[in-house]
């Protein structure tokens, strides 16, 4: 019977971490043909690791590394836990920072001495005049290695880079493979820039959207959603609106507690093959039911 079946899907798929809030739930998961995902923390361990460290003149790596662990030192983003492991790693004492500011996808900045210290990506630090051409040049060839850059302002002065590797999920290119199999469109939403973003998507062999505000995120969620059902997956911390617009949200790993209030599913182990188990054992349920 139709209950029946639901309630043996429910309980089998909790028997191996894939929880999900109920019958209608595996309904719409059994039917879509999109799934997107975040790219930092889902599709990637979440914990870059600093590559290089490159300070502008009149400042030393260290100066550099200690100004940046001061304003990051607040924030839980993945990209300021490696800053802030960096510096630790290195003996280095993060500066003395007060009120910071996290503008989503785009950085952080802080007061140090008096000054405002700004973290973002060379993108939007046009904002702050600008990291200058050669910068701009070195950042580039960064992000074509898959590195994600960000650049430190004090005062409206550029004071360097710093690079940091994300690396992909050892199943994440299995993942997506099992859903191109499925005829599911796996897609990667991500604020990170174009160069960074593909390098990664290409090994993944899925298709990406850099530079996307989280605003930008929900608005292609709706676009996706409207042409046929769309799952989002997220790490659930900063993906919650994301994670409520898709037609079924599903936060991925040690976030999901938190994000279980939004999310529709939940896969408790950090294992993206678990995206195509969740559909699969949708897709069988339902076609007990049929
Ligand atoms: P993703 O979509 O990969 O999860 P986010 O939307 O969280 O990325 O961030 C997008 C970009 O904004 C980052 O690549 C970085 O350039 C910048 N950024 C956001 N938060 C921070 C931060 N705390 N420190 C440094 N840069 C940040
Ligand atoms: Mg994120």
């Amino acid at each position: 019977s139709v209950p029946a079946s639901i309630a043996s899907a429910l309980s089998s798929g909790a028997k191996r971490g894939l929880l999900m809030k109920g019958g209608a739930v595996i309904e719409a998961t059994a039917k879509l043909r999109h799934v997107a995902f975040d790219k930092t923390g889902t599709l990637t361990h979440g914990r870059p690791v600093v590559t290089d460290i490159v300070p502008a003149t009149g400042i030393s790596a260290p100066q550099l590394l200690a100004l940046a662990a001061g304003v990051e030192a607040g924030s839980s983003h993945p990209l300021a836990q490696s800053i802030l492991r960096r510096a630790a790693d290195e003996g280095v004492v993060p500066d003395a920072a007060t009120g910071a500011k996290a503008l989503p996808g785009k950085g952080v900045v802080a007061l140090i001495a008096g000054s405002e210290v700004w973290i973002t990506s060379p993108r939007h630090a046009a904002g702050q005049g600008g990291i200058g051409q050669d910068a701009a040049a070195q950042a580039t060839a960064l992000e074509a290695q898959g590195k994600t850059v960000v650049a430190v302002f004090r005062a409206g002065q550029p004071l360097g880079l710093i690079a940091m590797r994300d690396e992909p999920r050892d199943d994440a290119a299995d993942a997506i493979r099992q859903l191109r199999a499925m005829g599911v469109v796996a897609t990667m939403l991500t604020g990170d820039n174009p160069r960074t973003a593909r390098a990664i998507a290409d090994g993944l062999g899925m298709e990406v959207q850099a530079e996307m505000l989280p605003e930008d995120k929900l608005a292609r969620i709706r676009e996706l959603g409207a042409s046929g059902g769309v799952m989002m997956i997220g790490d659930g911390i900063n993906d919650a609106p994301a994670l409520k617009q898709a037609g079924v949200g599903v936060a991925m790993g040690s976030g999901t507690d938190v994000a279980l209030e939004t999310a529709d599913a939940a896969i408790l182990r950090d294992r993206v093959t678990d995206v195509p188990a969740l559909i699969r054992l949708s897709r069988a349920t339902m076609g007990n039911i049929r």
